[in-house]
């Protein structure tokens, strides 16, 4: 299980949904009290971000138009979270280095994504 928390606009079809069930299967995990220690220390979860993240994935995959039919609810998921509270911390740069290195497609929308910034000081032309 891993949360990327990179922007969901940068990420491919296969990554956004592969975050997004994980995102489920840490919040499984968590409901029948398995742990997800190993996860927490190589700071590859952060279950106080969970409800938000998955609001943040289904935002952009209401956007793409893919199905989404399985809410969570935020009390639920916040009481759950509440014994996490500041035992991880994911390294977002080192995520975006992680996913661009395994995965062309995200890179190329990672970049894309980054183009307008990227481009400021193009004159424009006419
Ligand atoms: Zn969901
Ligand atoms: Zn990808």
């Amino acid at each position: 299980m891993r949360m990327w928390m990179l922007p969901p606009e940068g990420m491919c079809r296969k990554h956004l949904l592969g975050e997004h069930v994980e995102l489920h299967m840490l919040l499984g995990s968590m409901r029948r009290g398995k742990s997800i220690e190993g996860f927490l220390s190589g700071g590859l979860v952060d279950p106080q971000q969970l409800f938000a993240r998955h609001d943040e994935l289904v935002t952009e995959m209401t956007r793409r138009r893919f199905k989404h039919t399985s809410s969570i609810d935020a009390c639920e998921c916040a009481s759950l979270a509440a014994q996490y509270a500041g035992r991880t911390s994911i390294n977002i740069a080192a995520n975006a280095a992680e996913l661009r290195r395994r995965c062309p497609d995200c890179a190329h929308l990672m970049q894309a994504k980054n183009a307008p910034t990227q481009s400021k000081n193009t004159i424009p032309v006419g």
